[in-house]
């Protein structure tokens, strides 16, 4: 369902990247769109401002030639004798022109609507030229340029002459005549004073007027003309009154009448000269300058405004356009960064809805599980990525869990029959003990033990063995009630826990199971027969603890296996052990170290010669309050909390000692030491051993581990290994307890073993029993075939030691030779059997050949 769910998602990955491809499309879409106008704008713009400026060099040149054109103006107008300035002054005129021309074929002036502008101009400085000529040619004649001037010439200069012509005569005549009564002479003297007076004065006025040298002088002057002219017509009348009377000669008669025309047409042109004068037109030069040029120039300075403001709005309006792109430019490019920013946000709100709170969520969640709290994860993503880590959440959790779940159960239950485990047991035993309490209840806890398990273990090998196991636990179940516990606490030993059961009605049960693992059972074509001793222990009468329980349970089936009594119950008195068990171990561990500890020595004997040829060394312990402790019993709990090492450097160092003493003593004595299964795990045990011998000066051929055939056997190859460094070392190796397990021939030819040492069950009972003297004499015969000394253990009697030797055994040890003894009684023994004990040094030699 969830899968389901999980196809209706959307991938967060792909929808940004689908949102982010059309989000950067558009970008760059409305970008390039965008930009690619502005610029096409801005290009337009700077164009423009481009052709203005272009313009501008031709403008200025058009003005510059004017400018030029005017300086030259000046300067011939200042000296109208440098006719050369006037060919410039034209040059620089036509070249504005064509300049102008140039200019209006530029489509800008059409554009800024300046053409008409530029043909007035052009028509302006074609008038300017004509008008400039002109001036040019007024300025050279002063003729042209005074108009009183050519009054003063064309009319005035005439009359003043027939004037002059006229009195001249006159005068002379008068001259001669001035007896006669009638004396003409100093009027006409007075006349031609004034008159000359009159003409002086006039040209002062009119060099005054053009110099213009002194203005003020003017009037004053005209004025004194005009006093002079009538004086000169009052005289003149004077004259006139005389001719009447005919007082006058012919000349100056003549002179009147002269005068009398002449005269008034000089003073109506001096009026006139007056008015012009006194007009504008007085001089020609400024009239065209005033009328014409400078008007003309002012046309085209006009014009030339007209253009310049023309071409600045232009240039203006195109740095205004150049702005407005800018302008559009920039909000497009804060656009751009407003959409990204608002992108980045959508996206981080986004990222923060969709993957960081969900991470978060699922963070939390794995925290809370981490620390065994239980929490659902309720999150409803909406992104694919997301719920892939939900799930995977999910998915984790639950094989947490699974795996969790199978590792309690794995800590809890046996591997190989899936049975409760010793963990388990107690944890129900624990409770179900509270219920009985509770209740008043009683409770029973079997410890069961398979008898001829381990034979079929070593026989039929382990696959067999672990199917047995499995059968062996089906079947208890199947006598048992739910309620009920079974248990495998290890090995071939189990548990049965039976609530609500006293120790009568266990009995039936305990009945029930032995009938039913005694019924053969079928493994692998194997029809196997074996057998189970329980011990039972009782709430409350046995125990009100499991830990009581259990030691009391396991204490009652070692007595029903001792006593093969198939089921018992606990009994106190039995349990000689049981108590101070624990203690024992705290006690083992000082006795070690204090050296509580005891090693007694037993005799070996070679049967033939009768002779010791040497000991085994038996660890003794009698313990302050519990008394004797059997060997066994302390290998057992050495063995059971590591002590094992330490106990057999103990009595290997004090075995080797007294072999070196007995040595010394003459005794040429082999020695042997028992080894426990756990030392076959010690590597450093040849060193160990190495170093004692070296210690002691005693040689490696006199020293003898004793190995059951069953530990051997528990790991073959570690065996193996660790003989074999033993065996370089020069020490032997004897097989001890013979007969009890199933030593396979075959491992026992790989073992670099010396000896056989028959197990004393046989050799006791031999006498008695066929079947065990048959066993005893093959095992002499086997041992000897293999090429091992053989040696008989548990030798009672002078009958035993007889069948012995005639079986061929090589030596034998045993009550009938002598007890362990202490190191010193051992010692006298020794003493006493001094006789036999100086041969017994080619034994041995024998021995350590092997
Ligand atoms: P084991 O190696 O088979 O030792 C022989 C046992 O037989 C000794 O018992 C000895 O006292 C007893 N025995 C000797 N002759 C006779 C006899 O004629 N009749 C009878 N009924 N018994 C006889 P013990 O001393 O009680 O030792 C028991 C076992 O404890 C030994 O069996 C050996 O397996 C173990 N053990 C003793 N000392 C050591 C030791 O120092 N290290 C180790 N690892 N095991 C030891
Ligand atoms: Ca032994
Ligand atoms: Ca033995």
């Amino acid at each position: 369902m969830r899968t389901l769910k999980k196809e209706k998602l959307k991938s967060l990955r792909s929808r940004y990247i689908a949102l982010a491809s059309l989000l950067g499309l558009a970008i760059i879409i409305a970008s390039f769109l965008g930009f690619r106008s502005t610029f096409k704008l801005s290009d337009q713009a700077n164009h423009q401002i481009e052709i203005i400026a272009d313009q501008l060099q031709p403008i200025r040149e058009i003005s510059n030639e004017i400018q030029n054109a005017y300086r030259v103006m000046d300067l011939y107008l200042l000296d109208p004798q440098m006719s050369i300035y006037r060919s410039q002054v034209r040059q620089h005129l036509k070249n504005a022109i064509v300049h102008t021309r140039v200019l209006e074929k530029e489509p800008l002036f059409e554009q800024i609507k300046q053409l008409e502008t530029l043909q007035h101009l052009k028509m302006d400085l074609a008038s300017l030229i004509k008008k400039a000529e002109i001036l040019f040619d007024v300025r050279t004649s002063s003729a042209r340029q005074y108009p009183s001037m050519v009054i003063a010439n064309q009319r005035m200069q005439p009359s003043r002459y027939k004037i002059i012509a006229a009195l001249r005569p006159a005068i002379a005549e008068a001259r001669e005549e001035q007896d006669s009564e009638v004396d003409n002479y100093p009027l006409l003297i007075e006349l031609q004073e004034l008159w000359i007076e009159m003409v002086s004065e006039f040209r002062v006025y009119l060099i005054n007027r053009i110099g213009s040298f002194n203005m003020d002088t003017l009037d004053r002057q005209s004025n004194s003309i005009k006093l002079r002219y009538k004086a000169i017509n009052k005289k003149l009348d004077e004259l006139a009154k005389r001719e009447e009377q005919q007082q006058l000669g012919f000349d100056v008669s003549l002179a009147v009448e002269v005068l009398k025309e002449f005269l008034p047409i000089w003073y109506q042109a001096f009026l006139e000269v007056e008015q012009v004068h006194n007009s504008k037109q007085w001089r020609i030069d400024s009239t065209l300058m005033q009328l014409h040029i400078i008007p003309l120039s002012d046309h085209i300075a006009k014009h030339f405004n007209s253009i310049n403001d023309a071409l600045e709005d232009e240039n203006s309006r195109a740095i205004e356009n150049l702005n407005w792109v800018q302008q559009q430019q920039n909000m497009l490019l804060s656009t751009i960064i407003l959409i990204f920013i608002l992108y980045i946000i959508a996206m981080l709100i986004t990222l923060e809805k969709m993957v960081f709170r969900p991470i978060a969520a699922v963070a939390q969640a794995l925290k809370a599980e981490a620390f065994g709290e239980k929490q659902e994860l309720l999150l409803h993503t909406r992104t694919r990525e997301t719920q892939d880590l939900i799930d995977a959440f999910y998915e984790m959790n639950l094989q947490v869990r699974n795996r969790q779940m199978a590792l309690e159960y794995q800590a809890r239950h046996d591997a190989l029959t899936g049975l409760p485990n010793r963990a388990l047991l107690l944890e129900r035993m624990s409770y179900q003990l509270m219920a009985a309490k509770r209740e008043k209840q009683h409770l029973s806890l079997f410890i069961l033990d398979l008898n001829r398990f381990k034979e079929v273990n070593d026989t039929l090998g382990h696959h067999v063995g672990d199917q047995l196991l499995i059968n062996v636990g089906q079947r208890f179940m199947e006598c048992l009630r739910e309620m009920d516990t079974i248990a495998r606490l290890g090995g071939d030993e189990f548990a049965v826990l039976l609530p609500n059961t006293n120790s009568e009605q266990s009995k039936t049960v305990a009945k029930k199971l032995i009938e039913k693992i005694n019924e053969p059972f079928a493994v692998n074509e194997n029809q196997l027969y074996i057998g189970v001793s329980i011990g039972i222990a009782s709430y409350p009468a046995d125990g009100e603890d499991h830990n009581t329980l259990m030691q009391h349970a396991d204490v009652a089936m070692y007595n029903a296996k001792l006593n093969h009594l198939g089921y018992t119950h606990y009994n106190i008195d039995e349990d000689q052990h049981s108590v101070g068990r624990l203690s024992l171990i705290q006690d083992l561990r000082q006795a070690i170290h204090n050296h509580e500890l005891d090693l007694y020595f037993q005799p070996k004997i070679d049967i033939y010669k009768n002779i010791p040829v040497g000991a085994e060394a038996l660890l003794r312990w009698n313990h302050p309050t519990l008394g004797f402790i059997p060997p066994d019993q302390i290998v057992d709990i050495a063995e059971g909390v590591g002590l094992i090492d330490q106990l057999t450097s103990w009595v290997t160092n004090r075995a080797i000692a007294q072999c070196s003493a007995c040595h010394n003593e003459g005794f040429q004595l082999g020695m042997s030491i028992n080894l426990s299964v756990k030392n076959l795990l010690n590597s450093q045990l040849s060193d160990e051993i190495t170093a004692l011998l070296e210690r002691h000066q005693l040689n490696s051929r006199f020293v003898t581990f004793e190995v059951t055939e069953s530990s051997m056997m528990d790991n073959p190859e570690n065996s193996i290994k660790l003989l074999n460094e033993l065996s370089d070392i020069g020490v032997a190796i004897s097989v001890d307890d013979f007969g009890t397990g199933f030593s396979s021939l075959a491992y026992l030819k790989q073992l670099p073993v010396n000896e056989l040492k028959i197990d004393k069950s046989f050799v006791m009972e031999m006498e008695r029993n066929d079947s065990d003297a048959v066993i005893v004499h093959s095992t002499i015969e086997l041992g000897h075939n293999l090429g091992l000394n053989v040696v008989a253990e548990g030798v009672e009697d002078q009958q035993t030691c007889d069948i012995l030797k005639h079986y061929g055994c090589d030596f034998a040890q045993g009550y009938f030779i002598a007890h362990p003894l202490p190191a010193d009684e051992f010692m006298a023994w020794l003493r006493a059997h001094k006789s036999c004990s100086l041969q017994g040094d080619e034994r041995v030699a024998n021995h350590a050949a092997n």
